[in-house]
């Protein structure tokens, strides 16, 4: 089970309307897999495994991802 708090903003994922989940799976799921974007802004400390972003290779960032879009989904929110 992933962390609850939002990778992207700090606050708890529960606290997401809808319209905010999207916004900020969509930042983390474009800058995840954007080492170039992710590597000039503040840490993305990976929410799925708690790794930083900068230390996946681009298919541990996809999966890890995927994972999280799934455990969200899973938490009801959207
Ligand atoms: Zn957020
Ligand atoms: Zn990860």
């Amino acid at each position: 089970m992933i962390s609850t708090a939002c990778p992207l903003c700090s606050e708890e994922l529960k606290n997401h309307d809808k319209e905010k989940i999207d916004k900020c799976l969509w930042r983390f799921a474009r800058e995840a897999r954007n080492p170039i974007v992710y590597a000039s802004r503040t840490k993305l400390i990976c929410p799925t495994c708690g790794e930083e972003m900068l230390d996946h290779n681009i298919n541990e960032a996809h999966e890890c991802v995927e994972q999280f879009i799934r455990d969200v989904e899973e938490m009801d929110i959207l």
